[in-house]
């Protein structure tokens, strides 16, 4: 039972990134306003997410890293976006097959918090009380601990630490009313810093840099025609005097980050039509659609997607590009 459970977790959890990505969703959903985290050798050694979100009440400890035990089936309003998120009540208890969960908790109506760790879907022990301010905080020690060969096939640390950089720095630019930061341990500095109540623009002059932010120009869309279907976008693109080696996109659809490759490479062509010499561009998108018109594909990891209707919706993104393009050329 344990091998099954152990490879369908390394399923889930894929690389250190998978890991820190569904903490960090977990802290959001906890509606936190501050997430910190810290990383070891890539996230091998240790993957530590700590919130001030509204933490994890005692009597759900003992549960909390079984298999299919979710806080959040009650706050879906149909089962068609419970499917099209999949995986719920997965994240937490697949990271305890493949490497050593610790969390530390408090919630408003306790005076302390408490501390468990958990093996295989249970806890080592009872719930030890400790001292806590505010929030949860995971840690993850010795991911892959019992997968020999992924772990050999991560041993570029730099390249793990470098996609954990890079999603954080996409939520960070997304939940600007979050502060975020991402450090190496042991590292005075931090690699992803913003401020929580910060604007759009200022989270991304934080993480990408003035030269970014001082490229770019918002973006709107959207189709109110029932017949189509009903979404709205908003966001930034970055203007001809934006020039990088490759294209850049930030692509969020109901709050979620996401890909979508379709919608990626209909930018792409606009751009490389309209303003050749900037034809890899910035790109920060937040789309939002009725939860059943999008479909995320059935693997955890990727998180590619499709929409109902996506020809039409690419087709209106892309006439707002085109036109914000051409306006600002003039
Ligand atoms: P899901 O997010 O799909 O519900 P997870 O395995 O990621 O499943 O998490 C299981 C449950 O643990 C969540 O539903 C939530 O109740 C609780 N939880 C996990 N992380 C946090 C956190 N940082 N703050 C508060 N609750 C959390
Ligand atoms: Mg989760």
């Amino acid at each position: 039972e344990s091998v099954i459970s152990r490879i369908a977790a390394g399923e889930v959890i894929q690389r250190p990134v998978s890991a820190v990505k569904e903490l960090v969703e977990n802290s959001l959903d906890a509606n936190s306003t501050s997430i910190n985290v810290v990383v070891k050798d890539g996230g091998l050694k240790l993957i530590q997410v700590s919130d001030d979100g509204h933490g994890i009440r005692y009597e759900d400890l003992p549960i909390l890293c079984e298999r299919h035990t979710t806080s959040k089936l009650s706050r879906f309003e149909d089962l068609q976006s419970i499917k099209s998120m999949g995986f719920r009540g997965e994240a937490l208890a697949s990271m305890t097959y493949v490497g050593h969960v610790t969390v530390t908790t408090i919630t408003k109506a306790q005076l302390h918090g408490y501390r468990v760790s958990y093996r295989d879907g249970v806890m080592e022990h009872e719930p030890k009380a400790c001292a806590a301010v505010k929030g949860t905080q995971i840690m993850i020690e010795n991911l892959f601990y019992n997968m020999t060969a992924r772990r050999k096939t991560l041993q570029n640390s730099a390249d793990d630490y470098s996609k954990i950089v890079d999603l954080l720095s996409r939520f960070a630019v997304h939940y600007k009313n979050v502060g975020f930061s991402c450090r190496k341990h042991g590292a005075a500095r931090a690699d992803v810093h913003t401020v929580a109540s910060s604007s759009r623009l200022d989270a991304i002059r934080s993480v990408y840099g003035a030269s970014v932010a001082q490229n770019l120009m918002t973006i709107e869309a959207s189709d109110s025609d029932p017949s189509s279907s009903v979404f709205c976008m908003e966001g930034f693109i970055s203007n001809s005097n934006y020039f990088a080696k490759k294209i850049t996109v930030l692509l969020f659809i109901n709050d979620r980050l996401v890909e979508c490759s379709a919608l990626k490479r209909a930018i792409e062509i606009v751009y490389a039509a309209t303003l050749p010499k900037a034809s890899k561009p910035f790109i920060y998108m937040s789309i939002v659609l009725p939860p059943e018109h999008v479909d995320v594909n059935i693997h955890p990891t990727k998180r590619e997607v499709s929409l109902l209707n996506q020809e039409v919706i690419i087709e209106k993104i892309q006439l707002a590009v085109e036109l914000q393009l051409r306006n600002s050329n003039e």
